[in-house]
């Protein structure tokens, strides 16, 4: 029988992509020998309804740029091609019926691994896919949460700290202050080109 694939999945807004997601989606790929790691742009994002999201279409050109130099890297549009607001488990159900020889890894940062118990259909969600749940700067990962986990599907990885969030990018670029060397350079360039977030936006 041929080997299973082994497939991260690292799903964010994106808005926009910077090197936290990046450095994340890379160690993690090594960490685990990883064959490739997807990136799923969400669609309509139901817990960020508090603020205005770019429209699914930039974010998906940010992480196609953010991407295309590595040779593992792949960029999805399972979440932004279907309708309504993102759910993880139909993320991992859509790619897993798309990648049915494949073992999927989810990827995702301390703060929202916390929200994992939040989500619907945990035990469904643990069938699916092993976790992964990266460190970030000014996320701790409480001791009682860590004691919840089903070690067998999540597994915990210490990565370089990169304090980075969209959020910050967003508000930089709003006081017209740079955002080189946080996010990828193709990546600055479609912000300014597309005036993305412009001075006077909510974040
Ligand atoms: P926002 O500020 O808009 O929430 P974000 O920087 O948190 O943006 P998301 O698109 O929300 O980015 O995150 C996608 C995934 O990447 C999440 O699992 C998040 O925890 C993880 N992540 C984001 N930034 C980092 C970072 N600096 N280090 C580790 N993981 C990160
Ligand atoms: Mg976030």
């Amino acid at each position: 029988m041929a080997e299973r694939r082994r497939v991260g999945v690292m799903g964010g807004t994106f808005d926009p992509i910077h090197h936290g997601h990046l450095v994340a989606a890379s160690e993690v790929q090594a960490w685990f020998d990883l064959d490739e790691v997807i990136f799923v742009p969400t669609g309509d994002p139901w817990q960020k309804s508090d603020r205005e999201v770019s429209p699914a279409e930039h974010r998906y050109l940010m992480t196609v740029i953010a991407t295309a130099a590595n040779p593992r890297f792949t960029v999805s549009r399972v979440d932004i091609d279907r309708d309504g607001p993102t759910y993880t488990i139909d993320t991992l159900r859509d790619l897993g019926e798309q990648l049915p020889d494949a073992d999927l890894y989810f990827i995702t940062g301390a703060d929202a691994l916390a929200n994992i118990f939040t989500w619907r259909n945990v035990e469904e969600l643990f069938k699916l896919a092993n976790f992964v749940g990266c460190t970030r700067p000014g996320y701790e990962m409480e001791a009682k949460m860590l004691a919840d986990i089903p070690t067998e599907r999540v597994t915990i990885v210490e990565i370089p700290a990169l304090a980075i969030s969209s959020t910050d990018c967003r508000k930089r670029t709003k006081r017209g202050e740079p955002v080189w060397y946080l996010v990828p350079d193709g990546v600055v360039q479609y912000i300014a080109k597309h005036q993305l977030y412009p001075s006077g936006a909510s974040s």
